[in-house]
């Protein structure tokens, strides 16, 4: 058997496609613009490269992009200072802060500090207690991309066992939220979980959210499983996930690749859910299919 290949890439243009559609109905129906605001303190090159296709993607979409970008030693009352004045813009319907942040920085209050409204990264804490007592939320961006090419794949995960490897607070958790919400049964595994590859032969739906290279073997994988594999790790022949991709895909029924799985998912849901936000804030409904 040879799992199918779920194409991340294809179902991202693919709700670009219909962001860039609600985003113009929101232009001609109501003079609304999207406007996504991204903050980029200091010059880490692989920060670069993310704030700059962010951009690049939020004006192919039609909407409003706006770029800030302070030294490495900005203060952090600075930066406080520009969230503060983003949060009252009422251009700007998404705030995103781009992590890693330098270290005179504490990154809890500038994530703290972001309107929970604007927090389209969902990080924000009053989001996280939203989403986990099922409540409207702004969902963080990766595990609703993940939740998204599920649905695609297998329709309801209701009864289905999911088993999400990861426990971060910006992907393993909230996965595990939506999973729930969604009604699976739900484990989720960590480093110190025993027995991590029996557990994961249990799973119809194994999520790798680790940041170990191929650390997820065909031995570990139930016959006919959904995979989605969220790691995103550099080794010397390049990119590579948490899975061993070329041994799960003889086991999986259906797997994502890396690169061009969930990666392109992730920048897809930031731009739906700036539209989420602005729609939101204008006391409009939010389109369908652009939020969990
Ligand atoms: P973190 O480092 O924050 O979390 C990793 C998790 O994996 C932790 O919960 C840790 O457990 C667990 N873990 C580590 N080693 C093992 C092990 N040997 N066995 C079982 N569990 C283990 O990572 P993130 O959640 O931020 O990211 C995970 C991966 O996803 C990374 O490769 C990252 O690059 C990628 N990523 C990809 C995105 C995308 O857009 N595709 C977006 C975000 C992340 P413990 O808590 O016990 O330490």
């Amino acid at each position: 058997m040879t799992a199918r290949l779920i194409d991340g890439k294809a179902r991202a243009a693919a709700l670009r496609m219909r962001v860039a559609e609600e985003v113009a109905a929101l232009k001609a129906g109501h003079g609304l613009t999207p406007g996504l605001a991204v903050v980029l303190v200091g010059a880490d090159p692989a920060s670069e490269v993310y704030v700059r296709s962010k951009g690049k993607a939020t004006v192919e979409a039609g909407m409003q992009s706006f770029e800030h970008r302070l030294p490495a030693e900005t203060p952090q009352a600075d930066l406080l200072a520009l969230i503060a004045r983003l949060n009252a813009d009422p251009a700007v319907h998404g705030i995103l802060v781009q992590l890693p942040l330098p270290a005179q920085i504490d990154e809890a209050a500038v994530l703290g500090a972001v309107a929970p409204a604007k927090d389209v990264d969902g990080f924000h804490i009053e989001n996280a207690g939203r989403l986990a007592t099922g409540q409207e939320a702004m969902v963080p961006c990766t595990p609703l991309g993940c939740l998204m090419l599920l649905r695609e794949e297998l329709g309801s995960l209701a009864g289905l066992d999911a088993v999400v490897v990861g426990r971060s607070n910006i992907v393993g958790k909230p996965m595990a939220q939506l999973l729930l919400r969604d009604s699976a049964t739900v484990t989720v595994a960590h480093s110190r979980t025993r027995d991590l590859p029996g557990l994961c032969r249990r799973a119809d739906i194994l999520v790798a959210a680790v940041g170990r290279p191929k650390m997820i073997g065909a031995g570990w994988i139930k016959p006919g499983a959904v995979v989605i594999d969220v790691g995103i790790n550099r080794t010397p022949e390049g990119l590579a996930g948490d899975v061993d991709f070329d041994a799960a895909r003889a086991v999986a029924g259906a797997i994502t690749p890396v690169p061009g799985g969930v990666g392109p998912m992730t920048i897809a849901c930031l731009l739906a859910n700036t539209v989420t936000a602005a729609a939101r804030a204008n006391g409009l409904p939010v389109p369908k299919g652009l939020t969990a």
